[in-house]
């Protein structure tokens, strides 16, 4: 067992916290049905100490470095005689997957796959309090790269397998543990080219990965939201062109003006409104956790007369929504002239554009031509675009265990499907016929939440206990059907 952390000392860390979260949310040890009680008080805290030693590996991306993080995990898994394989995708970044068989052996397609990736982004060390890598703690927090993106949830992933195989529950399905690596930068070490090389390794029919969240509001837990389909991500180039000359004697097709004109009137483009199934759905849901003036326009959605109305409103009142109503257009790079005193012929720049599921590309080209109506301006659409996959159910067997699940956890919040506007391993999967959900388990606040990515990452410890115990109930659940 991995550096386990004394009783106590887990009780003082995690217990005295949790209690503020939920009364007795770890007391209950054995999931309704199958296999004998987890100490879940025990398994939490060695989570926790899984998490501190993945953090202390450096797997910034690049260059990843993930080899060495898998070889922990598999490390930890030979303790509780699970076999487990690296998988080196390149020199030095591996993944680790091992398998929990069910008996009789059913097919691929019922199998679960616990994700996760063990990549981070990099951090600026100068605004970081700590050492980014040092998995310090510091009040009721575990600080460092990765503690929610995404080494809290292998981590969490890790336990709910690992109880499992000390319940002895009987599965009824296969349970696959991965934890992959190259996320961060979707290169040829990622999801995609683990399909491609390892497919027989990981088949399977649902998943649970990183993109939604539990949403926790004044000590409370709002709602909890799945991800069950992400936008698209393109990166378009504009380009103006015009005379160069001496900076002395300006003339007007002067390309960094036409430029930044256009970068104007592209980044503010409001593009149209589209009201998704999916989106529908998750203001349904919403709705009544939301105060009364919000709730008021919700309700309005479904009207015939206020519905687009409404729909402007709800964007306005929040960007997370606007980016899940409607395709959006980031301008992030530009690029224009060698000198101070000379006027270059041509100046770009870079828009990252997120569409719906479904949308065109070339519609939004369209948009931004019109809007633009300059000749000197031309758009070109980048060979890098995402994976454009289809959603995941609402009505699979794993998205309705979580959403009965969750309200008995978390009592009072609502599920809600939730459209993602970022990208994550799951479309590649979903691609594959994979029932794929974005559950990372922790209760976090938006200000937490914030520092993914960002300095100071961090983790509440008992959210993130309480998060592994949750996922824990919800994997058992589904596992046992
Ligand atoms: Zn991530």
């Amino acid at each position: 067992m991995a550096r386990r952390i004394p009783y106590v000392l887990g009780l003082l860390a995690g217990i005295i916290p949790m209690l503020a979260l939920r009364p007795a949310a770890l007391k209950s040890q054995t999931p309704a049905a199958g296999g004998a009680p987890v100490d879940m008080l025990q398994l939490t805290a060695e989570a926790q100490t899984w998490l501190t030693d993945l953090i202390r590996v450096n797997t910034t991306n690049p260059p990843g470095n993930e080899l060495e993080a898998a070889k922990y995990i598999q490390g930890v898994l030979q303790k509780e005689n699970i076999p487990a394989d690296i998988l080196e995708m390149k020199p030095g970044r591996g993944i680790v997957v091992a398998r929990l068989q069910a008996r009789p052996l059913p097919d691929s397609s019922k199998a679960l796959l616990l994700l996760a990736h063990l990549d981070v982004v990099g951090v600026d060390r100068a605004k970081w309090s700590v050492d980014p890598f040092a998995a310090t703690e510091k009040g009721e927090y575990i600080y460092g790269r990765g503690a929610i993106d995404d080494k809290g949830m292998v981590a969490a992933n890790l336990a709910a397998f690992i109880g499992l195989k000390r319940s002895g529950t009987r599965l009824s399905r296969d349970v696959i543990f991965l934890a992959d690596d190259d996320e961060e930068q979707g290169g040829d070490a990622s999801i995609r080219a683990v399909i491609e090389r390892y497919w027989d390794k990981i088949a399977c029919g649902f998943a649970l990965n990183e993109g939604g969240n539990v949403v926790l509001q004044n000590g409370k837990v709002q709602y909890v939201a799945i991800q069950t389909s992400e936008k698209v991500a393109y990166n378009v180039t504009v380009t103006a062109t015009g005379t160069s000359g001496h900076a002395s004697i300006p003339q007007k097709d002067n390309a960094v003006v036409h430029l930044a004109a256009a970068v104007q009137k592209v980044g503010t483009l409001e593009t149209p409104l589209h009201l998704l199934t999916m989106t529908r759905r998750y203001f349904e849901q919403l709705g009544p956790v939301e105060d009364e003036d919000t709730a008021k326009w919700i309700r309005a959605l479904e009207t015939s007369d206020r519905a687009d109305l409404a729909a402007l409103r709800l964007a306005a009142m929040n960007p997370m929504w606007n980016s899940m109503l409607r395709d959006t257009i980031a301008p992030t790079q530009l690029t224009a002239g060698v000198r101070a005193n000379v006027i270059p012929s041509q100046a770009s720049a870079n828009l990252n554009i997120r569409l719906l599921p479904g949308n065109s590309i070339l519609d939004v080209i369209d948009q931004m031509q019109k809007a633009v109506n300059d000749p000197q301006i031309k758009f070109t659409v980048q060979p890098d675009a995402g994976p454009s996959a289809p959603s995941s159910s609402i009505t699979s067997e794993l998205y309705q265990t979580i959403e009965h699940l969750a309200p008995r956890e978390f009592p009072g919040a609502p599920v809600v499907p939730y459209l993602s506007p970022w990208y994550t391993d799951s479309s590649y999967l979903r691609l594959h016929n994979v029932q794929s959900y974005g559950l990372v388990p922790f209760p976090l606040t938006e200000a937490d939440l914030l520092r993914m990515h960002g300095d100071d990452e961090r983790l509440p410890i008992a959210s993130f206990r309480r998060g592994v115990d949750f996922l824990y109930k919800a994997v058992h659940e589904f596992v046992t059907k």
